[in-house]
């Protein structure tokens, strides 16, 4: 058993204390990986590493910036094999998602070695004569970015990959629940050959969070926060960041409605509704969480998406569906199925489960009075509530304290937009799946979902200081 180290400044480091924690399989309970405990010293350290490397980093060219994000996509993609096998083991992943997760993280590093020539400026006029007035994006400092478990290379690499291309320096805390899976990206970036002190990593006991997060959102060279995860730890970060004055990106919890219009194509809305709803066992922020449809559509597309949900069966070898990530998760979502079921919501498939191999669950007849209405399941069991005409499902979709991706089925397309249009949310898809991502899009939420954006240009407007700066260039007049 190998033990996952911190890196600072280019050092594999032991925690101070010599403390360590465990992570094991959640189907086996076997011990997969044991990782470092940081201390707040250590945090400490990080950030030093990470504020005294930002000289030269962000000196850089943008040539040498995207050949290093090039290779470091290389170094990741080479991983393959060895990471799908860890988040595998750490998560309960099926192989299907670990493998996607390494495509998408490679796609988004390239993205990011793109969009080095990109962080441009701007000239604006000055009333002043012979005043030239520019609008200058420059590197802000050291990035504190915060990845979660459940797509571990994937919002890993988001967290730190935009902040380098952008000149910044950076330290990716990872999850106490994939400490090695997390490490495998760092490792990226090292075989890439980043000098040292740009990529740092920091793990710690599940106890110590608040303190660790605390003193390098303290520190004053860290001047950029991203947080992905959920609302209530996003909450704390906020508080955080507010009180040392830091600009935090937060990218939080979701519950996305799927919206089924009387004229849906119910074929396409069923694969869709059934991918979203259950891909990774639906603990992906975008994942499908209430179905929303029409009452005149209802019966024919619950009898298909209960046949196709049927045929879903969780194992963890050869299934796109596996474990969920802990006993904890099992414990929400059966409390969830009981709930509904006691407030006169039918099962359609599925249902409790005694282990973390939970069956594709769909509740149908779901009212607000019920708590999978409006609680996030963050698993496999998802509710269906039957509206009549468009009005009633808007009203539905945006009765949410959350506001992160949505997707709407209805053949008069222009109707589905406009419905689309209403929905409260940052992500909207008519005709596809709440679950989409590609690196170069805007992907952010609204209300309890977060604040900002990662992707595109609004990734390099988070990631950098925007100046005025200006250039007399003629003798200035003066009052006196
Ligand atoms: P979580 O918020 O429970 O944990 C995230 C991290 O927060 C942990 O690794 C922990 O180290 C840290 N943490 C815990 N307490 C803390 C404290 N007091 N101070 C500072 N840090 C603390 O989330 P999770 O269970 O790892 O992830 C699941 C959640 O993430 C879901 O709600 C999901 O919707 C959300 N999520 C959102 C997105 C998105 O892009 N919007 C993507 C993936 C997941």
């Amino acid at each position: 058993m190998t033990i996952t180290h911190l890196l600072i400044n280019g050092e594999n480091v032991a925690a101070q204390d010599k403390r360590t924690f465990e992570r094991r399989n959640p189907v086996s309970g076997q011990l997969v990986s044991t990782g470092v405990c940081a201390s707040t010293q250590d945090a400490q350290n990080a950030a030093d590493a990470a504020s005294r490397a930002f000289a030269r980093w962000s000196a850089t060219g943008p040539s040498e910036r995207r050949e290093l994000l090039n290779k470091a996509a290389d170094a990741l993609e080479a991983s393959r094999v060895g990471f799908t096998q860890c988040m595998v083991n750490e998560t309960g992943a099926s192989a299907l998602w670990a493998g996607f997760n390494v495509s998408t993280a490679v796609g988004i590093l390239r993205e990011a070695a793109a969009i080095t020539t990109q962080v441009t400026g701007q000239v604006i006029p000055s009333d002043l004569p012979g005043n030239l007035a520019m609008a200058l994006r420059q590197p802000a400092g050291v990035v504190l970015g915060m990845a979660p478990w459940n797509a571990p290379a994937i919002l890993g690499v988001r967290a730190i990959a935009t902040p380098l291309a952008c000149g910044n320096t950076v330290i990716l805390k990872g999850s106490e629940l994939c400490p090695a899976s997390h490490r495998f990206i760092v490792d990226a970036f090292e075989q890439a050959g980043f000098p040292a002190g740009v990529v740092n990593f920091i793990i710690h006991a599940p106890e110590d969070a608040s303190a660790v997060v605390e003193t390098m959102v303290a520190h004053k060279a860290v001047r950029r926060v991203n947080f992905t995860g959920s609302t209530r730890v996003g909450k704390l970060i906020s508080l955080m960041c507010a009180q040392h004055l830091k600009p935090a990106l937060l990218e939080l919890g979701g519950k996305a409605p799927f919206v089924v219009l009387d004229d849906a194509d119910i074929e396409q809305a069923v694969d869709a509704a059934a991918f979203g709803a259950f891909m990774h066992s639906g603990q992906i922020c975008m994942s499908t969480e209430r179905i929303v449809v029409d009452t005149t559509v209802a019966d024919e597309f619950c009898e298909r998406l209960t046949s196709k949900a049927r045929e879903l069966k969780a194992s963890p070898e050869g299934s796109p569906i596996a474990s969920v990530v802990d006993m904890a998760t099992v414990v929400r979502c059966n409390a969830l199925i009981d709930d509904a079921l006691g407030k006169g919501a039918k099962l359609l498939c599925g249902g409790k489960a005694s282990t973390t191999l939970m069956a594709p669950t769909l509740l149908d007849h779901v009212t607000a009075a019920m708590r999978i209405y409006s609680e996030e399941s963050f698993g496999p069991v998802k509710a269906i509530v039957r509206v009549n005409g468009v009005e009633e499902a808007v009203s539905c979709a945006n009765d949410n304290e959350y506001g992160l991706s949505a997707a709407v089925f209805g053949r008069d397309t222009a109707r589905a937009l406009r419905v689309g249009q209403c929905i409260e949310s940052g992500i909207c898809h008519i005709n596809g799946p709440t679950l989409h991502d590609e690196p170069q899009m805007h992907f952010g939420g609204v209300k309890n979902s977060g604040i900002g954006h990662f992707g595109g240009q609004s990734g390099i407007d988070a990631f950098t200081e925007l100046r005025w700066v200006t250039l007399q260039t003629t003798q200035r007049h003066y009052p006196f």
